[in-house]
């Protein structure tokens, strides 16, 4: 990690969290690096995104359906119990509370309808935890649309009942017996798929990474964690603004969505990694999945296997605006272990009634670890954005207590 202090004045220029400068780049990072095909294919993406993003028609379609079908705005829930034993008043954002439990269903909703006004009868989706599969294959009954969802064995194992939901809603589940058969492998089968079915397929990328214009327009179907947040955090706090805003990272949608909220407030931003999927903390530079970002690799440049006991931080690398946030000192990635992900998991069920995922549990476990170390001064306003429930996770659980 680099030797300098943590976090730099937030930098005000509306370029931060903005759109990407020319061709998908943010800093150093970002771009479009496939095949022929699927650069003509995310041309077309990027065209259609950019009308129907300043569409009225749209929005408010995507609103309405964000609000009658996926429950939103979620709620911002004061942690009192929790609070009070770690000396701040820490706020959840709710994600947890969408309908299929995880944020992910904003960006898909965005992207289906997306895929609707380009014509396309299919969405093709990569999952790792099984919540961006659910959210896909959701979407697609609700809009009259066929799903067709690529996800490593070992993660097809550990998850069986957002397999099964998936199979539910009339998906199809493919899986994926190469490399680590996690969510990398399932990235890059799904980005297969797509080259030979880009007529009539849009391609959902589940997060904020893979090739422009992928990594701005999925932050941007996420900016509704960030922008309620923020209207609900002046409601709530004297001083409007939270001193901390934190958020898990696997690829770094919901904490990008989070943050894009708060990226020109004085706001302290905070993403937390699993240790062994510690993209934007010790990623080097590399291309990947279609863009060039942080991941982890040996000395050849090989991408190494990210471990993680929560599927959705099983990623060896971080969206590329992540990348560029940390260079600027905007934000700061910190990881933590396993273990504690765990034990912030059973603490919060046990001092709030709320089971959180493994993923989200790793943001708590660095707020829990920050407090107790003094990093997290006594009295501080911290807001975290609790990404999914725990249902998914109850067998990797069981295992343990
Ligand atoms: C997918 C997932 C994540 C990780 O994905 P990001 O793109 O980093 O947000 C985190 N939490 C939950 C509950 C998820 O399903």
């Amino acid at each position: 990690m680099r030797n300098v202090s943590p976090w730099r004045e937030p930098v005000h220029s509306t370029g931060t969290m903005g759109e990407p400068r020319g061709r998908g780049r943010f800093g150093a990072y970002g771009g479009r690096y496939a095949p022929e095909s699927l650069v003509e294919a995310c041309r077309e993406v990027e065209e259609v995104f950019r009308e129907a993003w300043v569409d009225p028609g749209f929005r408010g379609a995507l609103a309405e359906l964000l609000a009658l079908h996926a429950g939103r705005p979620t709620p911002l829930t004061p942690a009192r119990r929790m609070s009070e034993e770690l000396g701040l008043r820490l706020y959840l954002k709710r994600e947890d509370l969408t309908h299929t439990g995880s944020h992910k269903i904003n960006n898909v909703l965005g992207q289906a309808l997306l895929a609707v006004r380009m014509g396309r009868r299919k969405l093709i989706a990569e999952t790792g935890a099984g919540q961006h599969g659910v959210a896909t294959a959701t979407a697609a009954a609700l809009l009259g649309l066929e799903a067709t969802v690529f996800m490593g064995e070992r993660d097809i194992e550990r998850q069986a009942l957002n397999v099964f939901r998936m199979r539910m809603l009339g998906a199809e589940v493919i899986p994926v017996t190469t490399g680590s058969r996690t969510l990398k492998d399932a990235t890059s089968e799904a980005m297969r798929h797509w080259v030979g079915a880009t007529g009539d397929s849009h391609y959902c990328v589940g997060s904020v990474v893979g090739p422009d214009p992928y990594p701005w327009m999925v932050r941007e179907f996420q900016r509704v964690i960030g922008d309620e947040a923020r209207e609900q955090c002046a409601a709530a706090l004297r001083t409007g603004v939270p001193d901390h805003v934190i958020a898990c990272v696997g690829g770094g949608s919901n904490a990008a969505g989070t943050f894009a909220g708060f990226a020109d407030t004085p706001a302290r931003l905070t993403g937390v990694e699993a240790e062994g999927g510690a993209g934007a903390a010790r990623g080097r530079l590399g291309v990947l999945h279609g863009c060039r970002s942080l991941f982890l690799q040996d000395d050849d440049g090989q991408i190494n296997q990210a471990h993680s006991i929560a599927a959705g931080l099983d990623y060896p690398g971080v969206g590329p605006e992540h990348a560029h946030l940390r260079d600027l000192g905007r934000a700061r990635y910190v990881t933590v272990t396993d273990d504690e992900a765990v034990g912030a998991a059973i603490r919060l069920a046990r001092t709030e009634g709320i089971v959180p995922a493994l993923e989200s549990a790793h943001a708590l476990a660095w707020v829990i670890r920050a407090a107790d170390g003094g990093e997290l001064p006594a009295g501080s306003t911290v807001l975290m954005t609790l990404s999914g429930r725990g249902d998914k996770d109850i067998s990797t659980l069981k295992e343990l207590l």
